[in-house]
């Protein structure tokens, strides 16, 4: 967000009405609708991100841009993400594997299937 508020210098915010904005920049404008959180940009509800056009009605509103953004970009997420207990196997070469579980082989099932597609079992009605 901090890279972006610098692509908002450039932008003149107007509002519509309460909720809606239209931001226009050198050769494009944008309507932001804080309330339903949106923006024709479609980047404020793709990503759930404010977008600099947001960023300038938030500025020019003096509302915390923070609370536009998705719950999943704030470091509680990110710490409640790997917050249960995670086991690494570690190298194989170290692993204490019983005996009666190291000779079992695994292999394939033996069964040959045939090239292409397979034949339907159904059969219609005559
Ligand atoms: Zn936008």
């Amino acid at each position: 967000m901090r890279e972006m508020s610098t692509d908002m210098r450039n932008l003149r915010v107007s509002p519509i009405n309460q909720a809606m904005f239209s931001v226009s920049g050198e050769s494009s404008s944008f309507v932001v609708d804080i309330k339903n959180r949106t923006c024709t940009c479609r980047m404020l509800q793709v990503d759930q991100l404010p977008c600099p056009h947001a960023l300038a009605v938030f500025a020019s509103m003096k509302m915390d841009p923070y609370e536009y953004c998705s719950y999943y970009y704030t470091s509680e997420a990110f710490r409640n993400t790997y917050q249960e207990t995670i086991f690494s196997v570690g190298n194989p070469a170290e692993w204490t594997v019983p005996n009666d579980v190291h000779d079992i082989v695994v292999i394939a099932p033996n069964q040959k299937r045939s090239c292409g597609r397979p034949t339907e079992k159904r059969f219609r009605a005559a």
